[in-house]
């Protein structure tokens, strides 16, 4: 593995940082800075480097009433269409404005390269609003008119107060999605970022107020899942709750959202299958495989984790792969050549690193990487990880490792391909590659995925649904998806013209 020194006066894009010293709730506009104080740390030179201000269960309160006041007083939910797309599109243009310090702030908290957040999560977070306000003016009604003197409309109004919590390993990317959406079907809402990474999440707030969301339409608070998190959903003012995350949380949260019937969107963890038959574009699969499971630091609930290969092919490719993961470059996220930084934070490490060496311990064949592997001394850093399993049961092959670590199994036939391919409690993605539309259509068929990417790296298609099967959630996001989740119907039938005389009653 290549190892990236970052002399001190290299160049490496830490000249757009703008770090805000303290994040904290902000209600009605206004931050709030009573509460604990908990650090807020970069995972490279594991300095802290601001401080988030938690918001205790009677902020957490606090902004959920600014932003049911501002659902049924404010003016948001009741601005004509063409002004809301004008605000999420003064938004955007914000985001792409701000694109390099918002990407250096992502980077310096996250750890993820910063090449990969420049001109990927950030401008994708740009995108989120162009696209919903392009949305907002295609979106069409429901009208019928067959029964003669009646015609009954369906009226589609905002839900009410959205609850929107994000996780840690794309914090404004998948933050601004669910902003983006609640706001753009006439919501207000209380937003959640994860506690390791607030500082996008405080910059976009204060650009929201800048392009002209009114104050309280967006409140924001702040810190862990076990306080403020569930705080939040446990408030019986919310309309709806979209939370991405882990499993675990996930269960809790839809739990406590059930409690008081709100409806809840769950985007959760995966365990992806990547098949690669052998007559595929081979050095496409290649790259993608690896990009698949080696960007974003490997740290993504779409990674495609484990890797099947058609047994013809599985000697030179996996040969390939491995040799190619053990020289990914491994360093400063700032750098240019990183390809990899460092995980986001060192009990995430640990635990990446405990789940290596069951998996060792369980018999799994080490190709690239390991536990023990050399990796930057500073930083929570784990080497890019190929391991070679006998049985897709063993831990390894079945629990999401959310790190730079992919699995190997081959397969024979396309039976056993799609045997092992559904061997998992999840069912986020599954990527295919083959140049036999028959191959292709069966896995169509069989795969209970919520996207299957056919020759192609991942793709996200935001007018098309993105959610997961069993374990990787409920609910979708995606164009008409947040429609229909961000907002109420009702029916409206009136008369229209002469009817039948009514059944007189009470004569
Ligand atoms: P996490 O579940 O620990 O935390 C996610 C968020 O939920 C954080 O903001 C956290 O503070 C909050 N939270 C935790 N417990 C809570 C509770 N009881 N009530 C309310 N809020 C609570 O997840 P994470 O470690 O931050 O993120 C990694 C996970 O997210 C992985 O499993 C990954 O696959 C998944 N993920 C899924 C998608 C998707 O679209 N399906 C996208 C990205 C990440």
């Amino acid at each position: 593995m290549n190892m990236v020194p970052s002399p001190a006066d290299a160049p490496t894009g830490r000249a757009a940082l703008q770090v805000p010293a303290r994040v904290a709730a902000v209600i009605d506009g206004e931050p709030q800075w009573q509460g604990e104080v908990l650090p807020v740390v970069d995972p490279f030179r594991e300095e802290v480097v601001a401080e988030l201000v938690e918001s205790a269960a009677d902020t957490v309160s606090r902004a959920v009433a600014a932003a049911d006041r501002a659902f049924r007083e404010g003016a948001w939910p009741r601005l004509p269409v063409e002004e809301r797309q004008s605000v999420l599109r003064r938004v955007a243009d914000l985001i792409d404005r701000e694109a390099a310090a918002l990407a250096a702030l992502e980077c310096l908290n996250t750890g993820i390269p910063l090449r990969q957040l420049d001109l990927g999560q950030i401008r994708r977070s740009a995108c989120n609003f162009r696209f919903f306000a392009d949305y907002l003016g295609q979106a069409v009604g429901e009208a019928w008119h067959q029964t003669p003197g009646v015609t009954t409309v369906v009226l589609r109004r905002p839900a009410g107060v959205a609850a929107l919590i994000g996780p840690w390993n794309a914090p404004l990317a998948l933050t601004s999605m669910k902003v983006a959406a609640a706001l753009a079907f006439g919501n207000t809402c209380v937003v959640k970022p994860a506690e390791q990474t607030p500082l996008t999440a405080w910059r976009l707030l204060e650009l929201l107020h800048e392009a002209g969301v009114p104050p309280g339409t967006v409140n924001l608070v702040q810190g862990r899942g076990s306080v403020s998190g569930a705080a939040l959903v446990g408030d019986p003012r919310l309309a709806r709750v979209s939370f991405t995350g882990g499993t675990v949380a996930g269960r809790a949260v839809m739990a406590a959202a059930a409690a008081s019937l709100v409806p809840a969107t769950m985007e959760l963890g995966g365990k992806s299958a990547n098949l690669v038959f052998a007559d595929a574009d081979l050095d496409q699969a290649m790259d993608a495989a690896l990009l698949g499971i080696f960007s974003n630091n490997g740290q993504q609930c779409l990674a495609g984790s484990r890797l099947l290969l058609e047994e013809r092919i599985a000697g030179d490719f996996l040969a390939e792969f491995a040799r190619r993961a053990g020289r990914l470059a491994l360093g400063d996220p700032f750098l240019p050549t990183t390809d990899l930084g460092p995980l986001g934070s060192r009990v995430h490490q640990q635990r990446v690193l405990a789940h290596l060496r069951g998996a060792l311990a369980d018999g799994c064949e080490l190709l690239a990487g390991g536990p023990e592997a050399a990796v930057p001394t500073a930083g929570c850093f784990v080497a890019p990880t190929v391991l070679r399993a006998s049985d897709s049961r063993l831990a390894i092959c079945q629990e999401e490792v959310f790190g730079p670590v992919a699995t190997v199994m081959t397969f024979r036939t396309l039976d056993e391909a799609c045997r092992l391919a559904a061997d998992s409690r999840f069912g986020l993605v599954a990527y295919a590659w083959s140049r036999n539309v028959d191959t292709l259509s069966r896995l169509e068929a069989e795969l209970r995925v919520g996207t299957l990417w056919q020759n192609l790296p991942m793709t996200r298609e935001l007018r098309a649904p993105f959610g997961g099967f069993g374990e990787s959630g409920v609910g979708r996001e995606g164009g008409r998806a947040c429609e229909a989740f961000y907002t109420e119907e009702t029916t409206v039938s009136r008369a229209t013209g002469p009817r039948p005389p009514l059944r007189r009653l009470g004569l």
